[in-house]
């Protein structure tokens, strides 16, 4: 998931093109040199390091963090994931958070920046290399990033990005083998691209497969669905139908393989030593209930208990009573500006919420969320 292209016109979608081109053949001939053993094995090691170390700054910061708001870090933590997440050569935090926001809100419409209705390779790659629709720009508009414009670590990042790039997409992984194990500059280019390329195209699954996959156990009448294998690739991505009804989960899943879930061992490990809080977890029974009403029955526990009938009717009984209680819970972390950008979301499409702090959050589901480790714990 790189990020759409901005007001640069025909000039940086020329050079786009070219770089996600070149990136790929270079890429091509970095996987040459390794399967061919002219490669160092601690060579090797170090780009699987930064590839894993990529992906956690994408699935645990640019995705999780400040796409969603699943939880909170402190400034160390958002320090080493903005550097993690620079890694990847995939933009600056601000335009992965500010398209992915986008991604939910208006899944599969046009105003999506990667809609997947317009066929697999728009979505997995063409989408960075051509010119938005006019609906992105608009619907843009809609949606609050007020909180990506006050966090100190994106807008710097943000400002200097060019200056980051060079430095932990460039030149850090090409010049530390380089004078370490010695090969050529030319194979340390090389790669370095294939890091890339590996690290482009197992991400943008989430955009492409996991849009197009038919297993969706918790909302049967979206395009997102669970892709259990995927999540091995890219450190607990792939339960995708999951992800869309629950965006603010911090775990993005409720079935608990950490084997194939490492953003969310890492965000729990975060939590123990106090560098992550405010974990936002939706409880089972809510998903359960939810899988029961709106999935497509492949869910292992999607019925509903006649205890948990009597919760969901209690539930709605309770709504309006509770509603003031519900809006201070979720107002708390709502944008002070939220209200005047809330009045912009008018028109054709059918906004889903993006995340914590989302007014299209459903209501029970907000109110049921169950929030862990604070920061005084
Ligand atoms: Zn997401
Ligand atoms: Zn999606």
């Amino acid at each position: 998931m790189l990020r759409r292209l901005g007001k640069g016109g025909d000039l940086e979608l020329i050079s786009r093109a070219y770089h996600m081109v070149f990136a790929h053949v270079m890429g091509v001939q970095g996987l040459f040199f390794v399967i061919t053993g002219q490669i160092s094995l601690p060579h090797i090691i170090f780009g699987i390091v930064l590839t894993y170390l990529s992906a956690i700054g994408i699935a645990a910061g640019a995705h999780r963090l400040w796409s969603h708001r699943s939880y909170k870090a402190k400034l160390r933590l958002r320090i080493m994931l903005m550097i993690m997440q620079t890694l990847a050569g995939q933009g600056s935090l601000f335009y992965w958070a500010r398209d992915h926001r986008l991604h939910h809100k208006y899944s599969e419409t046009d105003a999506d920046p990667h809609n997947i209705s317009r066929g697999i390779f728009f979505t997995h790659i063409g989408w960075t290399m051509v010119k938005e629709h006019p609906q992105v720009t608009e619907k843009e508009k809609t949606i609050d990033f007020l909180d990506l414009h006050k966090d100190p670590v994106v807008a710097f990042q943000h400002k200097y990005f060019r200056i980051f790039d060079l430095i932990l997409y460039h030149a850090m992984p090409i010049l530390i083998p380089y004078y370490l194990w010695l090969p050529s500059l030319y194979m340390c280019v090389s790669v370095n691209y294939l890091r890339f390329v590996i690290s482009y195209n197992t991400s943008s699954l989430g955009n492409s497969v996991a849009h197009t996959w038919t297993r969706k156990p918790y909302q049967k009448d979206i395009g997102p669905a669970d892709v259990t294998w995927l999540s091995l690739l890219i450190v607990g991505e792939g339960w995708h139908n999951f992800h869309h009804v629950f965006p603010w989960d911090y775990r993005s899943t409720d079935v608990g393989l950490y084997v194939c879930n490492l953003a969310t061992a890492f965000i729990d490990l975060m939590a123990k030593i106090g560098w992550a809080y405010d974990l936002k977890t939706v409880p089972d029974h809510v998903i359960r209930r939810r899988a029961a009403r709106t999935g497509d029955g492949s869910h292992p526990h999607a019925t509903l208990s006649a205890e948990e009938e009597g919760e969901k009717e209690k539930t709605q009984d309770d709504d309006d009573t509770n509603e003031k209680d519900i809006n201070t819970n979720i107002k708390t972390d709502f944008n002070e500006n939220q209200m005047a950008i809330d009045k912009l979301d008018v028109g054709d499409i059918e906004p889903a919420p993006w995340g914590w702090g989302d007014k299209d959050i459903p209501r029970e589901d907000a109110q049921e969320t169950v929030v862990s480790h604070g920061k005084s714990e």
